[in-house]
């Protein structure tokens, strides 16, 4: 249910209603916009009269929602959330350039990587260091190692690091990483959610490769109720009948989740088409429809990548692309 109150509406009424909501066992989630504020009413709400809070002097209005991702319903926060990494703000109209190869490798591949992609202005480094491979024969990560590498990549370039969680039990490894990636294949990993739910840390949440918007989003419900409100959602490609490309890229999922979340929404293109040709239209394309950001995966030298060269950029490659999307992105602030 939510609660639409009255613009200036006086401050010890309001906060004597939440504490009369909260009397009656329901969880209070408050949004204060600039034009209005807005109470979010989450858990059992059955008992609670709309008739008698439609009645009262400072509400405006009174709504049920009916879908079942609460924290993550725009109607619950109806401004865009916007989360600072590091004083890189993400959401909310500011773009960002997450770039960096699909897997750590050596010390140097991810400087030589790293220093390039920032050149570019890449924000953000991205590198797997707990790789989900399908097959268990196939190169796994380097695991804390990678971490390390990771980290002192950060330390030579001042970029944030983004990296993937496979298990809770890994998360005292992630202490100084900047953004917890939740891979494709885990986000229904619920024990995994719950436990991320109770950090503070922000979490990149890709939807999974069979998944639909209301599923990423009831995922992201489960961080968000463990009090964790820093969510990016991703759209990473889905399994479709068409076999010729790796995914099938949904760029609607940007205007649907926008619709329906007030969470920010990027757009991974790499992961999406799998080849690396691809990659430069579709982040076109991705930030023509609103994304609020790219994870491209960009390698130094592809054909000897370890995981994922046929979708990697090099680093000048990379480098016309985000000339490219920065035209895309001037051209919207134009309208
Ligand atoms: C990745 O980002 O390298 C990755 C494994 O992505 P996804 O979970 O989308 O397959
Ligand atoms: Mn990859």
């Amino acid at each position: 249910m939510i609660v639409v109150l009255k613009k200036e509406s006086p401050k010890t009424q309001v906060e004597n209603l939440i504490e009369w909501l909260e009397s009656q066992k329901v969880g209070v989630h408050i949004s204060e916009g600039e034009f209005s504020t807005v109470l979010g009413l989450i858990g059992d709400t059955a008992s609670v009269d709309e008739h008698l809070l439609e009645g009262l002097e400072i509400v405006e209005s009174v709504m049920r929602v009916s879908e079942p991702f609460k924290n993550a319903n725009r109607k619950f926060h109806p401004e865009d959330t916007v989360i600072d990494i590091a004083d890189h703000k993400i959401g909310g109209g500011n773009f960002q350039f997450i770039a960096g190869p699909c897997s750590v490798e050596s010390h140097d591949q991810v400087l030589e990587i790293a220093e390039g992609v920032h050149k570019s202005g890449a924000n953000f480094l991205r590198g797997g260091a707990f790789k989900p491979r399908t097959s268990p024969y196939d190169f796994q990560g380097l695991k804390a190692e990678g971490i390390e590498i990771l980290l002192e990549a950060k330390e030579k370039t001042g970029m944030p690091i983004v990296t993937e969680i496979m298990s809770a039990a890994h998360l005292p490894l992630f202490e100084n990483v900047d953004v917890i990636q939740v891979g494709a294949r885990n986000m229904q990993n619920f024990d995994m959610l719950k436990e991320l739910g109770r950090t503070n840390k922000p979490i990149l949440l890709k939807r999974g490769l069979a998944n639909t918007y209301k599923e990423l989003l009831m995922s992201a419900e489960y961080i968000m109720s463990g009090g964790n409100e820093n969510i990016i959602l991703c759209e990473r490609g889905i399994r479709t009948f068409e076999t010729y490309t790796r995914n099938t890229l949904d760029i609607q999922a940007v205007t649907v989740l926008k619709e329906l979340s007030h969470l920010p929404v990027i757009i991974d293109p790499s992961h999406a088409g799998g080849m690396s040709r691809l990659v430069k239209p579709m982040a076109m394309a991705a930030a023509a429809a609103g994304a609020d950001g790219l994870m491209i995966e960009v390698h130094n030298n592809p054909s000897k990548a370890l995981c994922d060269g046929a979708q990697s950029l090099t680093p000048a490659q990379f480098d016309d692309l985000t000339k490219n999307v920065r035209k895309i992105l001037n051209a919207l602030n134009e309208n």
